[in-house]
């Protein structure tokens, strides 16, 4: 793993805890709002954070019952047995049973409290709470409430934390509209309306796979819909497609499986892109080609985002910012090259900005270009603003010279967007390993 800063901090510190307070065997009660979800594919990963640049701590199999502490980025942070806090890449858990309600919060309401590893008086301090600071409870036992600590679990004596009340924890939802969304379509079955758009959510009702939902608005990574009996809530976007081509998601814990990917259809709208000799549009191509490479990431248990999803034009700067936001593994701009005069130039080049962020990104993806129909012009350095003010590792592809009449052939001909598509699925898997 070159091209990812490790996270071993807390690693220690984890070993320590797992350890002492194990050991402790002192009766303790689970916090009976908290939800539990049953593991229904063969294996998924546990991981140091919420992202596949975090080290995996452990592996869960199938039927094993953990808790949903918190939710960022499309990750689950959750409770092992044996006080293990770790996260899972929500996606990878389809088909399952959420208990219900929300975790129980509370605030510290008093001046620098002490962290302590276990629940004791002369137990090693970890840390301090600030006043006023909010802390999610995981059990209370004898006096001592067990609150999340930066990456993983400390103890603090209960008097010191005011509870909220569950209804007024909920977070202000921020709706927007996507005027591109008409309705959504399910693709797994049991998913959850939820009256909150995240997992705390209460439960209106569980809906079946392929059902139809009126979209009606976006809050973060939820859709707020209605059902065709009049119900209104919120689903998960990773459980809905606003298009009916989308496959069924594999849950194969691999790399792959676990990562972000943003694909980045270039121009879209009044940008049309470079032109070809029979006038089509390079932004044509660039969304023909990103539905295929979506499919095929999709199919592999890839989160896929895309900057865009239908003709629209859309800022350069948006797509990079969209990477960060949504913590992306790795970013793929597609484009094709045009040169000043029609057969003048052909075959695809893949471009990087930063040599240690980007290009292991590039040099992985080219490897597999060279079976294409097209020459491989090979890796290059390119100052584009989408890698340029790209916080993720980010690469732009000219898949071939639109107004070359050979390459042109090529880009609009199912078997090489395959090809393509086929390709950016290894490149990546060999990334990721
Ligand atoms: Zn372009």
């Amino acid at each position: 793993m070159h091209h990812i800063a490790k996270k071993i901090i807390g690693l220690t510190l984890l070993l320590g805890l797992l350890f002492s307070v194990s050991s402790l065997a002192m009766p303790r009660t689970a916090y009976a709002q908290q939800e539990t979800i049953t593991v229904t594919a063969s294996t998924v990963n546990v991981r140091m954070g919420p992202g596949l640049a975090y080290n995996t701590m452990a592996q869960l199999k199938k039927g094993d019952k953990i808790t949903v502490i918190a939710h960022k980025n499309s990750w689950y942070q959750v409770r092992l047995g044996s006080d293990k806090i770790g996260w899972v890449a929500s996606w990878l858990l389809k088909n399952t049973e959420i208990s219900s309600a929300t975790n129980t919060r509370g605030t510290i309401n008093t001046a620098n409290v002490a962290a302590k590893e276990n629940p004791a008086d002369d137990s090693d301090t970890l840390g301090t709470f600030q006043q006023n600071t909010t802390v999610t409870i995981i059990y209370e036992n004898s006096g001592w409430s067990q609150v999340l600590f930066n990456q993983t679990v400390a103890w603090i004596k209960s008097a010191y934390i005011t509870k909220k009340d569950a209804n007024t924890t909920q977070q202000n939802t921020q709706l927007t509209v996507d005027s591109t969304i008409k309705s959504l379509t399910l693709h797994e079955d049991n998913v959850k309306l939820r009256t909150t758009p995240n997992i705390g959510g209460h439960i209106k009702a569980t809906l079946k796979n392929k059902a139809q939902l009126t979209y009606l608005a976006t809050s973060d990574d939820w859709y707020k819909v209605q059902t065709k009996d009049g119900k209104t809530g919120y689903v998960a976007n990773w459980t809905v497609t606003p298009s009916a081509s989308n496959k069924p998601v594999t849950t194969n814990a691999n790399n792959l499986a676990e990562a972000t990917i943003v694909l980045d259809p270039g121009h879209g709208g009044n940008d049309s892109g470079a032109v070809s000799q029979k006038n089509t549009y390079e932004k044509t191509y660039t969304m023909q080609f990103v539905k295929k490479i979506a499919a095929k990431l999709r199919q592999a248990g890839a989160r896929v985002v895309l900057t865009r999803k239908t003709d629209k034009f859309v800022d350069l700067a948006p797509r990079p910012a969209l990477a960060k936001k949504v913590h992306a593994d790795a970013f793929i701009s597609i484009h094709f090259d045009s040169s000043p005069k029609s057969n003048q130039a052909s075959g695809t080049t893949t471009y990087y900005y930063g040599k240690s962020k980007d290009k292991p990104l590039a040099t992985a993806l080219n490897k597999q270009f060279s079976s294409l129909p097209l020459a491989n012009r090979g890796v290059e350095f390119g100052n584009f603003l989408v890698l340029r003010d790209n916080k993720q590792p980010a690469v732009l592809l000219e898949l071939g010279y639109i107004n070359d009449s050979n390459d042109y052939q090529q880009i609009r001909s199912t078997s090489y967007q395959d090809k393509v598509a086929n390709d950016i699925y290894k490149g990546l898997s060999q990334y990721f390993k």
